[in-house]
């Protein structure tokens, strides 16, 4: 296993479309390994190809504490949506930076898994919120451009300790907006 580096905000290879996977292959298991250490390591909560270069359709996402419940989402589609949230969203690729975005409340997709079998994943709040974030990676899309209002620095961000719920990081964590102060 091995650590990837994180592409920022700015490189061309976020803003462009990943391709399909079409079938498991040894350097796709080994894509799929790296992606989660470098999740785990960055502390973020999703990860998509494109943000360690690679134009693959394929996320993982893990938006619990201790860091063990990985999904791998490989030709993911999201198959219903509903409901809205308003919540600060940061991102892995833009780091110390978060801002207000609106994204439905709860989400249903579809994808494969990393035996290439069909599931389904759905979530509400952060893993909604998540789902779509790394969904969005994958088409080029950055949350910035969805961002109303400010991008703030993390830095300049007033603790909100009673709202934990707003807290939605899908990069680095920071005590502002993880409500861990
Ligand atoms: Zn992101």
């Amino acid at each position: 296993m091995a650590l990837r580096t994180i592409r920022e905000y700015g490189d061309p290879v976020l803003t462009k479309k990943a391709k399909p996977i079409k079938e498991m292959t040894p350097k796709i298991e080994a894509l799929i390994r790296d992606m989660l250490e470098t999740l785990y390591d960055s502390g973020g909560v999703g990860l998509a190809a494109p943000q360690v270069g690679m134009l693959k359709r394929l996320v993982v996402i893990d938006i619990s504490e201790e860091q063990n419940e990985p999904h791998i989402l490989i030709n993911p589609e999201i198959i219903e949506s509903d409901g809205e949230q308003k919540g600060m969203e940061g991102c892995l690729s833009v780091p110390g930076k978060s801002g207000m975005v609106t994204r439905p409340n709860h989400v249903k997709a579809r994808a494969l898994n990393e035996k290439m079998e069909p599931i389904e994943i759905e979530g509400v709040e952060l893993m909604a919120r998540a789902i779509c974030h790394e969904l969005d990676h994958l088409d080029g899309k950055v949350y910035v451009d969805l961002v109303e209002g400010e991008l703030y620095d993390n830095d300049d961000l007033v603790p909100v300790e009673d709202e934990e719920d707003e807290a939605a990081d899908m990069g680095q964590e920071t005590e502002e907006t993880n409500g861990e102060a």
